[in-house]
């Protein structure tokens, strides 16, 4: 399949009646690459994919694919293959017609056709269905005619569009993993759309988490999860306890007090979090990263456990603070116990 690269440049978007969807948004999608737009409702995502798609006109902005500009093409003459929520196949053809009829338009040799028919329906472990209609489908299968379909045509760019969304648990769970080694096989550029961090960590090469119409991190899931830039990121992926600050001073050596743990004071680690005026600093710690001591620590009462299968979630309180702390599922503590946890001070993010 012939590679594409993605240019967003300075891409704008405001709706008539003044909504401003997209503030100035650049993005760079490398040939191949699998970029997530993952983010809250609302913050820009699905209109910027939609601006990528053609289906919608920026108000400022290009978008360029290998470097030639797009911006003024329509839809079909961007070679680009869609997957959106709704799973939108043609209701009287069979499951063989929908996934050729984008070949047929295309005007693809019969041969070519059939080839590539086959080819689909074995990759999405569909064979089976083929002469099914989309009402004889479940949701999970129909989603699976969807992708081959937009494949078929082998177009330069894949856009998805909450693809999963309306699958239960289970199900969302198999096709994530199937979507991830469907994309490392076919190697196409890929614009994903969701607002599920699991999914956008279970399948991106980089994810771009956006907020009110930005762009507040571009990164792999791996920076993202544990190096995440800013409050909103670190708050957004993943869960973690916010933890508030006060630098003091002891012995002629700065610490950071956060009420129930203290750290010492490192520069290079506070870095932007600092409030200079009120010497206030907001830090941030993920429930796996404080463990159970043995009989020394920060003292916490358990008020919740949460049993969430893999793991334990314990909620309690800690000199006044709530913390949520993730332990491993054969832990046997009650609510109302006292343990002793200590921080992994590594792993506290300062954003
Ligand atoms: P969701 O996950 O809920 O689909 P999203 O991140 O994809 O959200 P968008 O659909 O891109 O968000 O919408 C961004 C903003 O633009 C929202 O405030 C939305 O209400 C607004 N918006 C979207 N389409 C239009 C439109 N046609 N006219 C006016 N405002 C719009």
């Amino acid at each position: 399949m012939n590679k594409t690269s993605i240019q967003i440049d300075a891409i704008e978007k405001s709706f008539k009646d003044g909504t401003r969807a997209l503030q100035p948004i650049q993005l760079e999608i490398e040939p191949g690459e699998v970029v997530v737009l993952l983010g809250p409702s609302g913050c820009g995502k699905s209109t910027l994919l939609r601006i990528v798609a053609g289906l919608e006109q920026p108000t400022r902005g290009k978008v360029l694919f290998n470097h030639t500009d797009v911006t003024g093409l329509p839809p079909e003459k961007r070679d680009v293959g869609f997957v959106f929520q709704q799973y939108a196949l043609f209701p009287t053809m069979t499951v063989a017609e929908n996934i050729c009829f984008g070949m047929k338009i295309k005007k693809f040799s019969k041969s070519q056709q059939h080839k590539k028919l086959e080819e689909l329906l074995t990759l999405l472990n569909i064979e089976e269905l083929r002469d099914r209609r989309p009402n004889q489908l479940s949701g999970g299968q129909q989603q699976r005619v969807a992708i081959a379909r937009a494949i078929a045509t082998e177009p330069k760019i894949l856009l998805m569009d909450e693809p999963l969304t309306a699958l239960d648990a289970k199900l969302k769970e198999h096709l994530r993993l199937e979507l991830a080694q469907l994309f490392r096989k076919l190697n196409i550029t890929t614009l994903y759309v969701t607002h599920d961090q699991v999914e956008a960590m279970a399948i991106a090469d980089r994810i771009a988490v956006m907020n009110k119409g930005r762009i507040e991190q571009i990164d792999s899931p791996r920076e993202i999860y544990r190096h995440p830039k800013s409050p909103f990121v670190a708050q957004f992926v993943g869960q973690v306890n916010r933890m508030q600050g006060k630098l003091i001073e002891r012995d002629q050596h700065k610490f950071i007090d956060f009420g129930f743990v203290e750290i010492a004071y490192d520069d290079d680690l506070v870095g932007g979090m600092e409030d200079k005026d009120t010497m206030g600093v907001e830090a941030f710690i993920r429930p796996e990263d404080i463990h159970i001591g043995h009989d020394h620590g920060i003292e916490m009462e358990i008020t919740e456990v949460m049993f969430l299968g893999e793991r334990i979630r314990l909620i309690g309180s800690c000199n006044g603070h709530k913390l949520m702390v993730d332990v491993a599922n054969e832990t046997m503590v009650e609510r109302g116990d006292m343990i002793y946890l200590y921080v992994n001070q590594e792993k506290i993010i300062f954003g």
